[in-house]
């Protein structure tokens, strides 16, 4: 049976009105297992006006308040981790257990942004002058909006939605019309833990959703995580409308093996990185890059041991290593660029389409794939695959491997696998790439560091989570204050310094 899914707004699920409608598929059986409504522009200037409303009380609630209901939404969440964890699941395709890891990065933000009383605190200077006091303080920017992938449903509404939460904003999400489910539930739960009605609202929808929040003068910020050309043109509107934002896109994540690796640990480290969730992943790792000829032909001998054992599954099979991809779009380009990588002259030395898979033929699987001896001038290099695909490219010397994440136009993450903590040291100063590991595949920091790439992964000057969101949910007023005592000097007709 097809379910019928709503938005979310005022506390409460609210049937679409707009006639329109998106399939969210089962990526197992390719069979629609639920409609999704895509909101009209009055639709989200509904949600809009909601939020507006209830922000303002919410923004009044004393910030340990706020807290209290992030700390509950954390109980009840965990309480239901298992059945979110199978929606999430069902509908994108990843592993339970995966889907387990996408809901704890999410809940981790939100015990992050309970800590707000103590990072809403501002500066204050005693005395800056006779009997002047100067002091700051942040105060939210009234509703936020978020636009979020497919590939986290429950992680990245999280990462967003928390910090503007906590900072007394009201947050309306749009998230991936593939897998909206448990954005959905997620919303409940934060009402059900107290959350002021109208304070989350979700609407579903497209590019017509987007482009209302882009415009509207009621959203003060706008988060979006997405591919590079739409969180590009997502910058643009946005900032164009006087808007902040912060827009995350693509990337091409290498992993760099120097001669002196413990290679079993790199070549598993490759493997878990590359065909993790499918590939579908902005931090999975799609290029390997070992240092000298031994190296390579020594790791790409034990990736092809490795990706014979790899097990595609259904997403709910406990066994599998990744299921099946989210659509039969994703299928098509990932299968597509296999033949490119062919066609520009890659070696392509295990071929995903030719492995054994799981059901009636109809879900979007696709084995592991290795190219080896890819080239930087290669499509299959400069682009993002965004499936379970590995590149193997061949550097002579460390100078040369440094020099390809950093002259990539992407720069997500990196990462380097050696004993050698000069080399490493010497790596994490000179790569352009604004997440780095060292023996340490996903480099997603903790949630009170920060996550964002650089160049064209993210556009706008704050990483999401840690103290950057804090100051990306909040502005910051600067009050100068003298009590009557100081008064009595006449007016003054120049500058005010404060002698
Ligand atoms: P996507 O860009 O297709 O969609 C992202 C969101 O934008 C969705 O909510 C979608 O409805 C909306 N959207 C799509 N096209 C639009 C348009 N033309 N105008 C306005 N809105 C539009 O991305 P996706 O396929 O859902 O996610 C995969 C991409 O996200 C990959 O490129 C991946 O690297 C990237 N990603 C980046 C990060 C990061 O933090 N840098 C994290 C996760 C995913």
């Amino acid at each position: 049976m097809v379910r019928e899914l709503t938005h979310f707004i005022g506390g409460k699920q609210v049937p679409g009105t707009s006639g329109e409608y998106g399939d969210v598929l089962d990526p197992n059986t390719g069979r629609v297992q639920a409609r999704v409504p895509l909101a009209s522009r009055e639709e989200v200037e509904a949600a809009l006006a909601d939020a507006e409303a209830a922000q303002r009380e919410w923004a009044g609630w004393n910030p340990q308040r706020r807290a209290r209901v992030l700390l509950r939404f954390l109980r009840l969440a965990d309480a239901e981790r298992d059945s979110l964890a199978r929606l999430l699941s069902s509908e994108h395709g990843k592993t339970i257990a995966d889907a387990d890891g996408d809901l704890q990065r999410g809940l981790e933000v939100v015990e992050f942004a309970a800590g707000i009383p103590h990072l809403l605190k501002g500066d204050f200077t005693d005395s800056a002058g006779t009997g002047i006091d100067v002091y700051s303080m942040r105060q939210p920017l009234g509703v936020i909006a978020g636009i979020t992938p497919f590939n986290f449903p429950a992680m990245i509404p999280l990462w967003q939605a928390a910090p503007a939460l906590a900072c007394g904003n009201a947050f309306v999400l749009k998230p991936s019309e593939r897998d909206p489910s448990v954005p959905l539930r997620l919303a409940e739960l934060f009402v059900e833990a107290g959350l002021p009605p109208g304070v989350l609202n979700v609407v579903n929808g497209d590019r017509l959703a987007v482009e209302t929040l882009l415009t509207d003068p009621r959203v003060g910020g706008v988060g979006f995580v997405g591919s590079t050309a739409v969180a590009e043109h997502v910058y643009t509107v946005a900032s164009a409308n006087g808007k902040r934002a912060q827009c995350f896109g693509g990337a091409k994540n290498h992993l760099i093996v120097m001669p002196d690796a413990d290679l079993d640990q790199a070549a598993d480290a490759l493997i878990g990185a590359g065909y993790g969730s499918a590939g579908e992943r902005c931090m999975a790792i799609s290029v390997a890059v070992p240092v000298g000829e031994e190296t390579a032909e020594a790791l790409v001998a034990k990736l092809v041991e490795r990706i014979g054992e790899l097990r595609v599954g259904l997403s709910d099979d406990p066994a599998a290593d990744f299921g099946p991809l989210v659509g039969a779009d994703a299928l098509e380009r990932v299968r597509g660029y296999l033949d490119v990588g062919v066609a520009e002259g890659a070696r392509l030395v295990v071929d995903g389409r030719q492995a054994e898979l799981p059901g009636n033929g109809d879900g979007f699987f696709v084995g592991a794939s290795l190219f080896d001896h890819v080239t930087p001038d290669m499509r299959v290099y400069r682009e993002e695959i965004f499936g379970p695909v590995l590149s193997v490219v061949r550097a002579a010397s460390y100078e040369e491997a440094l020099r390809l994440p950093t002259e990539h136009e992407y720069g997500n993450g990196v990462a380097i696998f050696t004993r050698d903590g000069d080399t490493a040291r010497d790596f994490t100063r000179r790569v352009n790439t604004g997440m780095v590991g060292v023996n340490v595949p996903i480099p997603v920091p903790v949630a009170y560091h920060g996550f964002g790439g650089w160049k064209r992964s993210a556009f706008g000057d704050l990483n999401q989570f840690g103290t950057d969101s804090i100051r990306f949910c909040t502005r910051t007023k600067t009050v100068t204050s003298r009590w009557p005592s100081g008064l009595r000097e006449g007016a003054s007709f120049v500058i005010p310094t404060m002698g």
